[in-house]
């Protein structure tokens, strides 16, 4: 039965420049797109950029230009990105557009009507000179636990406490400067929490869409049931969805003043898509795949994020479903990139934009390649070691894959004027029959691109051992094996060509230099073991791949070390959605215990304060130099300078957090931290570090 289905990408922010991380789940997506149009179905692929916030409105600003042309600028950037790397979309559209703003107002109208909006006064920080209400982004003040100067409005980047913006101290507005006050306003909300929702939710997460394939990863199902509670619970907060003039956005129908906030106008940018793209073809039906009663036959698959994994599984089901529309058939939720096993770091050079990629002249189908072999269909983190892509790529692309067609393509084309022999039956036979198409096709469907690709390179050792076995080199430099050598490099051939197809969703652009090569129609994956017949034609080879070189991906970690000044509001719309997730995680968990898991993630161990001196430039921070057992001492930067002497501390022995993600900080690299308890009442005043029993060494874990 061939499939109808809408496939959607998570829409970047228009602030900002594309890079890795974003591109694993645009590549994992382009590369199910690519799959199930082999397999003969009709798919939809759709995506644009979220415009609309105060970041866009406010770099604008900056630029001197208007949002308008701000947001034109980087859809052009981003589209060739996308390009790029092949990630072919059907339409890439914007949410700052008419077809949108009717969604919008359509899905608003009817959550209206079905009582599940209503206002509310909230206090919330306002800028006199700006005259505007700030985004927790936007307001900087020194942290309420460690006393950090300049931290931003949700969360410290020294002790990376997490807090609400009216818990700074001294804060200033980081648009103006000015001191910012407390105003009313009144916002609105859309009723997550109403037993309707919750209830609906309830069983629409733990379900499964009409192919009866689960439409959220069990993970990400497990952690609805965290997020939901138990029956008779009620966990969900209701959400905002408004902001206040001045703002880039759509007014809110009937609110003068009010704009829809960035979940009310975001993910409905799938559907405006959809739309616009329907529209130009003239063909294709849009009710029949987002209309709640005439979806019936059709499939919507939303690749995501785990980032914003709670509004596309809560938010986002729960407004189409009380709009009359039709919820998700599945999400393919993925994990974030670390690079060498550690977060992405513009220090390091490895917050690798798509841009310098190429512009370095790496081949992007490198990155898909490796990505694919890293992406098994779980929300697990996807690590780029960049060794191991070195090594993949060469030993398993080039080594095994191309290596087969440039042995003997050659042959062909000097001495039977590029005309195929019929191949050897036999070996032909045992090749297909020791390849399971249909264990790679379930690894496709799944999402599993490494079970693929373990299967397709067993299959690429078995075609090299043939070639192997048959040495048509030393055929060819011996008398009256002139047809013998003609069959095996006809029969390698055919070989090589269904490892193209099955390549092909992964490698898109080898797979198009494969087809002109072997002067074949597209693969499809019926047609996967079809045989190139004797006479066929075929083209002269050309190169279809190179090697990565280290000194490659050695320019491209230095070219990102120098290009990039930090950009704090580059991501502000992704840490927002991070710290509204955080909020919604600590609102429905905020009267749960933690489990023992939750307790154990954190390594505590005893640490000798080996040295301690002030910090040049900081009111704060003390440099403590810890032994914890390790070859070297840690450095931290602890904010206990007010409460203690530096000489009295060396030789204590304390208790540290020691695998808290290292912080580049101002004055130097803090890689764990040191506790200290502190009246939070605030009566009784100073900071106390803490003290093991004698017998306690360095490096001893605390638990
Ligand atoms: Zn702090």
């Amino acid at each position: 039965m061939p499939r109808n289905i809408l496939v959607t990408n998570a829409l970047p922010y228009a602030n900002g420049d594309i890079h890795l991380g974003h591109l694993v789940g645009y590549i994992q997506a382009d590369i199910w797109v690519r799959y199930q149009r082999m397999q003969g179905h009709t798919v939809h692929y759709v995506c644009a950029d979220d415009t609309h916030g105060t970041p866009v409105m406010l770099r604008a600003e900056k630029e001197g230009v208007t949002p308008e042309q701000l947001i034109a600028r980087v859809h052009g950037e981003h589209l060739r990105d996308f390009t790029d790397f092949s990630v072919d979309f059907d339409h890439y559209h914007s949410t700052h557009s008419d077809e949108n703003r009717w969604f919008a107002e359509d899905i608003y109208g009817k959550l209206k009507a079905a009582g599940l909006i209503e206002t509310r006064a909230i206090e919330q920080f306002y800028d006199p000179l700006k005259a505007m209400f700030l985004p927790d982004r936007f307001i900087k003040g020194e942290c309420p636990k460690c006393g950090a100067l300049d931290q931003y409005g949700d969360n410290c980047e020294v002790c990376g406490a997490a807090y609400a913006p009216t818990d700074l101290k001294n804060p200033v507005s980081a648009v103006s400067g000015a001191r910012p006050e407390m105003r009313s306003s009144e916002h609105y909300f859309f009723k997550l929490s109403d037993p309707r929702a919750v209830d609906f939710l309830r069983e629409w997460t733990q379900g499964a869409g009409a192919d009866g394939a689960r439409r959220l990863q069990a993970e990400a199902a497990n952690k609805m049931k965290e997020w939901l509670g138990e029956p008779g619970e009620n966990k969900l907060s209701d959400w905002d969805i408004s902001r206040d003039a001045p703002y880039f956005g759509f007014e809110i129908p009937g609110a003068p003043g009010k704009y829809f906030y960035v979940w009310l106008d975001a993910p409905i940018g799938y559907f405006a898509s959809f739309k616009h793209l329907a529209d130009q073809s003239g063909r294709i039906d849009v009710a029949r795949f987002i209309d709640g009663t005439a979806a019936a036959g059709t499939e919507l698959v939303h690749f995501i994020g785990k980032d914003i994994l709670y509004f596309h599984a809560l938010f986002w089901p729960a407004m189409l479903h009380f709009a009359g529309y039709r919820t998700p058939t599945q999400l393919a939720v993925n994990g974030f990139l670390t690079v060498d096993g550690a977060k992405m770091s513009k220090s390091r050079g490895t917050f690798i934009t798509a841009r310098s990629y190429t512009e370095q002249k790496l081949n992007p189908e490198w990155l898909r390649y490796y990505f694919a072999a890293k992406s098994n269909g779980t929300m697990e983190d996807v690590d780029l070691s960049l060794d191991d892509m070195i090594a993949k790529v060469n030993s398993d692309l080039v080594g095994k894959f191309i290596n087969i067609a440039s042995r003997c393509a050659g042959f062909i084309t000097k001495r039977f004027e590029g005309k195929l022999a019929a191949p050897a039956l036999d070996a032909l036979a045992t090749y297909r029959a020791s390849l399971d198409a249909g264990e790679v096709a379930r690894a496709y469907e799944a999402r599993d691109y490494s079970r693929a690709l373990r299967e397709i390179m067993r299959l690429a050792d078995h075609a090299n051992q043939y070639v192997n076995d048959n040495k048509p080199w030393e055929l060819a430099k011996q008398a009256g094996q002139e047809a013998r050598m003609h069959t095996v490099c006809s029969t390698a051939l055919n070989q090589f060509r269904v490892l193209a197809g099955l390549l092909k969703p992964i490698l898109p652009s080898v797979a198009a230099q494969v087809e002109a090569f072997l002067n074949i129609a597209p693969l499809q994956w019926a047609q996967l073991t079809d045989t190139l017949p004797a006479g066929h034609a075929i083209d002269k080879y050309q190169h279809m791949l190179t090697r990565i070189e280290r000194a490659q991906i050695d320019a491209l970690i230095e070219a990102n070390k120098s290009s990039l000044a930090p950009q704090p509001e580059q991501s502000s719309r992704q840490r927002h959605a991070e710290a509204q997730q955080k909020d919604a995680e600590a609102a429905t968990t905020a009267d749960a215990h933690i489990g023992i898991d939750d307790f154990t993630k954190v390594e505590l161990r005893i640490a000798k304060i080996v040295s301690a001196e002030h910090v040049e430039g900081a009111d704060k921070l003390l440099r403590l130099q810890l032994d914890i057992g390790e070859a070297k001492p840690r450095q931290v930067f602890a904010g206990i300078k007010s409460a203690y002497d530096p000489a009295t501390l060396v030789g204590r022995l304390t208790v540290m957090v020691a695998n808290l993600a290292p912080r580049k900080m101002k004055f130097g690299l803090s890689e764990g931290m040191v506790l200290a308890a502190a009246d939070e009442g605030g009566k009784t005043p100073g900071l106390f570090i803490l003290s093991p029993d004698a017998g306690a060494t360095p490096g001893m874990r605390v638990k």
